[in-house]
């Protein structure tokens, strides 16, 4: 029988509550939902509330009855706060959250590096925003909750699974004990030690790193602005390195690799940690008095499986890979895996699609995970050096960096970018007139209109796919007209979005948003011109472009990025929309 702690977790900033187990009405009958989420962390979650904005409903199983213990993943990405934003869930973020760009690195105690993040004045979010674990799963637990497609069930335990072939039976633990429960399908988001991977014997690739952290969080009264601080080779820690960010409610964390041979047990023993505490305030120059709130030791690993969809049973966040948070990957590569996922399941559910949408998931996600195991391995080798060699190149950097400018692009912390999806399947073309603007598998970029107004505002938090079509000066043409007709035929939702200098009497027959562009902001940023038209996925990436579209060109573009035909498998030849 599974019993999970009702006590709530100690906190010196974060009231824990309980969400209790309610018994469910499918207990003893055979009811089957359509999808089952294991695991209400913030990749479940986000998933749950993805499906439902396509009219899929999803049962969320959750063993704990608590949100996140400790602040875990504490940097979100602009483009997860842009992905939240689509998702309509922003708002809280936005209001509790601490934005930032800048970093400070320092080597022995020099300042070394000022890290600027980029940024331009299209962004509606800063690059960073700092907000613990704990908020991310409260507000998202919110959103689920006033969703009546979600039911949320807390002390419910994922013990065993077995699938047939249109099915997946789930065997459940509770606190009345064990039940089954069948699904169509089955997203499995339950985290890093997933009780689905294990049962399904799935294997990760990739590397461990060697080396121990410690993440400590302590409140305490420091007037620091929120930038993330990096100390390279401090005189009480030598060769090792410390982060310092700031968070909301006066809180801090403090990042530091042990010394090698360290036990996470000595780590975490009260007298040193607070001694080495102690120490991080002084070299920060803020002593001042401090309470602890949680500590926890970690080390980097790189790890994906090699594909994350088994017949009925999808993988999606830790439980599909493991990424060093040197970079904020974690929980930001997390929220683009199911972002890409939602939609392409829901198409699937809803009949919209093949089963080979979900393949294009793999693909994709499985190939930025890779990249991304690459690229954050850059930055754990800079961190935690795997052998002396590495160490003696990365201490001639540093010292270098005390004298030389061209050393600081060396220290660049390559922080979470927006992942492309240049080699999708779902790819249609790139009209070869069409150079300049996004890139076909980017994600598309946000444009401010006015003070407190952008594109992505306008956006909104319609679902589908979206069809630009950009009418210039002209108006809209009949032939301009008659590609909205087209891209209003397929059985799945498309928004067609008309982007021109003068739109007033655009029939609402045609467009489902019109946003005049007088000063051609928009136009400028796609390299558009009368006529161009970019297709964008329902989660919000480029999949075809045109700098003249036709009609048969967009049917069949759309079309395929759906799915609503075969889409080739990872290694098969990719064919052309056309
Ligand atoms: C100690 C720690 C510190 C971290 N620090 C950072 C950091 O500083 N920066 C960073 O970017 N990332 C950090 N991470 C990683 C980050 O927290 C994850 O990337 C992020 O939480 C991924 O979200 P998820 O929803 O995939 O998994 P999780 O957040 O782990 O959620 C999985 C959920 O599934 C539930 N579950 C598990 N098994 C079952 C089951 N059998 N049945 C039902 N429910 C189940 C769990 O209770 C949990 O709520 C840290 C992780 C840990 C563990």
């Amino acid at each position: 029988m599974h019993l999970p702690s009702l006590e709530p977790q100690a906190s010196v900033f974060y009231r824990y509550g309980i969400h209790p187990y309610r018994s469910s009405a499918d207990r003893d009958g055979p009811a089957r939902a359509p999808v089952v989420i294991v695991g209400a962390g913030p990749i479940g979650l986000l998933t749950a509330i993805g499906l439902a904005r396509f009219g899929v409903g999803s049962i969320v199983l959750e063993d704990d009855v608590q949100v996140s213990h400790g602040s875990r993943a504490v940097v979100l990405t602009r483009r997860s706060l842009e992905i939240l934003q689509q998702l309509g869930v922003d708002r809280p973020f936005r209001a509790k959250g601490l934005p930032w760009s800048f970093g400070r690195s320092f080597y022995r105690g020099t300042e070394i590096y000022r890290m600027v993040m980029p940024h331009d004045e299209d962004d509606r979010f800063l690059p960073a925003l700092n907000i613990q674990q704990q908020y991310t799963e409260e507000y998202l637990i919110d959103a689920c909750a006033a969703e009546p497609l979600i039911d949320l069930r807390f002390g419910q335990k994922l013990v065993g699974l077995s699938a047939q072939e249109d099915r997946v039976t789930l065997r459940i633990d509770t606190p009345e004990g064990e039940h089954a429960l069948h699904a169509g399908w089955v997203v499995a988001a339950d985290g890093g030690r997933s009780t689905v991977r294990r049962l399904l014997n799935l294997r990760m690739e990739g590397r461990a790193y060697a080396g121990n952290f410690v993440i400590a969080d302590i409140r305490a009264d420091i007037d620091l602005p929120t930038e993330r601080l990096c100390h390279f080779d401090p005189a009480w820690n030598p060769g090792n390195n410390v982060l310092v960010h700031r968070q909301p409610d006066g809180v801090w964390r403090i990042d530091f690799r042990l010394p090698d041979g360290e036990t996470a047990e000595a780590a975490l023993e009260p007298a040193l940690l607070r001694q080495r505490i102690d120490t991080v305030l002084v070299m920060i120059g803020k002593t001042t008095p401090w309470e602890l709130d949680w500590a926890t030791v970690y080390s980097a690993s790189a790890l994906t499986l090699p594909r994350y969809v088994h017949g009925r049973v999808v993988l999606v966040g830790d439980a599909a890979h493991l990424l060093p948070i040197f970079g904020v990957r974690g929980c930001n590569t997390g929220i683009q895996d199911c972002h890409n996922l939602a939609w392409k399941l829901a198409f699937v559910v809803k009949g919209w699609s093949s089963r080979d949408l979900l393949e294009s998931y793999s693909v994709e996600c499985v190939a930025a995970a890779r990249e991304v195991c690459e690229e954050a391995g850059k930055s754990t080798r800079f961190m935690t050096p795997p052998t002396k060699g590495f160490r003696l190149l990365r201490d001639a950097v540093l010292s270098l960096s005390l004298s030389e400018d061209f050393a600081e692009d060396l220290l660049h912390w390559r922080t979470s970018r927006p992942h492309e999806y240049r080699a999708s399947p779902l790819n249609g073309e790139s009209d070869a007139g069409l150079t300049a603007g996004v890139a076909i598998g980017q994600a598309a970029r946000n444009v401010k209109l006015g003070e407190d107004d952008y594109l992505f505002d306008r956006l909104g938090a319609r679902p589908g796919f979206c069809v630009i079509v950009f009418a210039g000066g002209d108006g809209v043409t009949p032939e301009l007209a008659a590609l909205l007709r087209v891209a209003a035929e397929p059985p799945f939702p498309v928004v067609r979005a008309l982007i021109g200098e003068r739109l007033a009497g655009v029939p609402g027959e045609l467009a489902e948003l019109t946003v005049e562009d007088e000063a051609g902001r928009i136009a400028r940023k796609y390299g558009a011109e009368p006529g161009t038209v970019y297709l964008l996925r329902p989660d919000r990436h480029v999949c075809a472009r045109w700098r003249l579209a036709d009609g048969a060109g967009l049917r069949a573009a759309l079309l395929h990025a759906a799915a609503s035909q075969a889409v080739p498998r990872a290694g098969e030849t990719l064919s052309s929309p056309r």
